[in-house]
C-alpha cells in the first residue's frame, strides 16, 4: 500500500464496505477497502467448528423475503433454510406453559405496538415507560430487549424502535450467514490488517492513514461501527464534531453468543428455544439444536452479556451451565461443553453488537449517514432508518453510500 491512490477509499470490509465496494466495481470505479482485520465479513462471522459452519455474528436473515442478502446466498448456491425461528412460535419450556408463553408474546407484541404508535410530532420516550405498569412479564421483556438491541428497555428510544421494518419473515443460510457476505467480497481490492488511523480530508484529496501507509483518494465511504466513530474525535481532520455526536447517539449494545455441544440431543425437539429463568431480567435464552445440530446456541444481551464477556469463555458458560441445569436437572452439567463464542464487547474493531438509539436520539441515524462536501460518505449498519442493527441494513446502507460517491465523481 505505501502511498496509494484510488478513486474511492472505502473504510471497513463488513456488510456495508462490501456493498459499496462491488457497486463501486460494478460501475467501473476504482475503489479500495481498507480493514483492519486479516478477514472480510466484521460482525458477520461464520467459523467452521466439527464439521458444522457457526455463525459468531448475524446469523438470520430478517425481513428475509425483501433481504438482498437471501438473493445474493442464494445465488452462491448456498442453503437458504426456510424453518421458522423459534421466537416466532410460543412454546412451552420448564417452569413457563404454552399459555403464559403466548402471554409473554402478547405483552410483548403490545409494547412493539405502542413504540410503533408513538406519532412522530410527540416527544420520544424511553422503551420502558410504555411498559404495561406492573406487568407480569416486565423482567422477560427487558431480557429479550438485551437480546434485539442489547441493552435495556430503559436506555433505549422508542421512537428508533417503532421506525425499525421487519416483514417477519427470517430465515438462515445453512452454510454461514458471514461466509456469503463474506464470499460477495471476493475479489475485491482490500489491504487487510490496515487499521484506519486517521481520515485527513481537509486537503484537495482525502488523505486515509493507516497503520501500513497512506492511501490517498477522490471521495471516501467511511463503514465504521457507530462504537468506534464516537469513541474516536481525532479520526477526522478537520474535527467533525456532528459526526462524532451522531454516533454518541448510537451505541452498540452488547451481545454474544456461546456455542455448546450436547450429548443425547435427541432428547429435545430441535429448533425450540427456552429462556434460562423466564422471571429474571438477567437471564439468556437457549436454543436449542439450531439446524437439528447436537448443540445449543445460547445468547447473551444486555448488561448480563456485559458482565460476562468480562470473564470470557469460561464465565458464560459457567452461567449458562448452571440456567441449564436450573430448567433441565443436574446431570445436565455433563451434557453441555463449549465449543465456540467470541466477545464482540471487547473486540477493539467492533466495540458491541448492533446499534440501538438512545432515547431522543433517532435521529442521530441521518444524521450519521449525512454525506460531508459531497466526497465523504457514510454507511453502516448504524445509518439506516429502518433496517439498523442488520446485515441487510448495513449492505443497503453501503450501496446507497456507493450510488452517492459514484454521482459525486462525475460532477
Ligand atoms: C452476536 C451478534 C448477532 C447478530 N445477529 C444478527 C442477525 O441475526 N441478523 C442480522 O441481520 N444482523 C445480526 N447482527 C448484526 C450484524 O452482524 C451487523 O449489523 C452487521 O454485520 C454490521 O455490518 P457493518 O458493515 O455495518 O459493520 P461491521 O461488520 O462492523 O463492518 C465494519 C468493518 O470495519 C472494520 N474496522 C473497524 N475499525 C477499523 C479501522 N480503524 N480501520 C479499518 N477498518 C476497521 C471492522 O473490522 C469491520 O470489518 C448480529 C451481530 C452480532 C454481534
Amino acid at each position: 500500500m505505501a502511498n496509494d491512490s484510488v478513486e474511492v477509499a472505502v473504510i471497513g470490509g463488513g456488510a456495508a464496505g462490501i456493498g459499496a465496494a462491488r457497486r463501486l466495481r460494478d460501475a467501473g470505479v476504482k475503489a479500495f477497502i481498507l480493514e483492519a482485520r486479516d478477514r472480510l465479513g466484521g460482525r458477520a462471522w461464520t467459523v467452521e467448528v466439527r464439521g458444522f459452519a457457526i455463525d459468531l455474528g448475524c446469523g438470520w436473515l430478517h425481513s428475509a423475503k425483501r433481504n438482498p442478502w437471501t438473493t445474493i446466498a442464494a445465488a452462491q448456491g448456498r442453503t437458504i433454510d426456510r424453518t421458522p425461528p423459534p421466537w416466532a412460535r410460543a412454546t412451552s419450556q420448564p417452569g413457563l406453559s404454552a399459555t403464559e408463553a403466548d402471554a409473554m408474546r402478547a405483552a410483548l407484541w403490545a409494547l412493539h405496538e405502542r413504540a410503533d404508535a408513538l406519532p412522530e410530532d410527540e416527544p420520544d420516550r424511553l422503551l420502558a415507560d410504555l411498559l404495561e405498569p406492573g406487568g407480569r412479564w416486565n423482567a422477560l421483556i427487558d431480557a429479550i430487549s438485551g437480546y434485539y438491541s442489547g441493552a435495556a428497555l430503559a436506555r433505549v428510544s422508542a421512537r428508533d424502535l417503532g421506525r425499525y421494518a421487519d416483514d417477519g419473515v427470517n430465515w438462515r443460510v445453512g452454510e454461514g450467514y458471514g461466509a456469503a457476505i463474506a464470499a460477495h467480497g471476493a475479489g475485491l481490492d482490500v489491504a487487510f490488517d490496515s487499521a484506519v488511523t486517521r481520515i485527513d480530508h481537509g486537503g484537495r484529496r482525502i488523505r486515509v492513514e493507516t497503520i501500513r501507509g497512506i492511501v490517498e483518494a477522490d471521495a471516501a465511504i467511511v463503514t465504521l461501527p457507530s462504537a468506534l466513530i464516537a469513541a474516536d474525535e481525532a479520526l477526522f481532520a478537520p474535527a467533525l464534531p456532528d459526526k462524532t455526536r451522531a454516533a454518541a447517539g448510537l451505541p452498540l449494545g452488547c451481545d454474544d453468543k456461546l456455542f455448546l455441544s450436547l450429548a443425547g440431543a435427541e432428547a429435545f425437539a430441535p429448533e425450540t428455544r427456552a429462556f434460562g429463568d423466564p422471571r429474571r431480567v438477567a437471564t439468556a435464552s437457549y436454543q436449542l439444536r439450531p439446524f437439528g445440530r447436537p448443540m445449543i446456541e445460547c445468547y447473551f444481551g444486555g448488561a448480563l452479556a456485559a458482565d460476562l464477556e468480562r470473564g470470557g469463555e469460561a464465565a458464560l458458560f459457567a452461567f449458562a451451565r448452571s440456567e441449564l441445569v436450573g430448567l433441565y436437572g443436574g446431570d445436565f452439567a455433563r451434557r453441555v461443553a463449549p465449543i465456540a463464542t467470541h466477545g464482540w464487547g471487547g473486540d477493539p474493531f467492533a466495540r458491541g453488537a448492533y446499534s440501538y438509539a438512545l432515547p431522543g436520539r433517532a435521529d442521530d441515524r441521518a444524521a450519521l449517514a449525512a454525506p460531508v462536501d459531497g466526497r465523504l460518505f457514510f454507511a453502516g449498519e448504524a445509518c439506516s432508518r429502518e433496517d439498523f442493527s442488520t446485515a441487510h441494513g448495513a449492505y443497503l446502507t453501503g450501496v446507497a453510500a456507493a450510488e452517492q460517491a459514484i454521482a459525486a465523481l462525475k460532477r
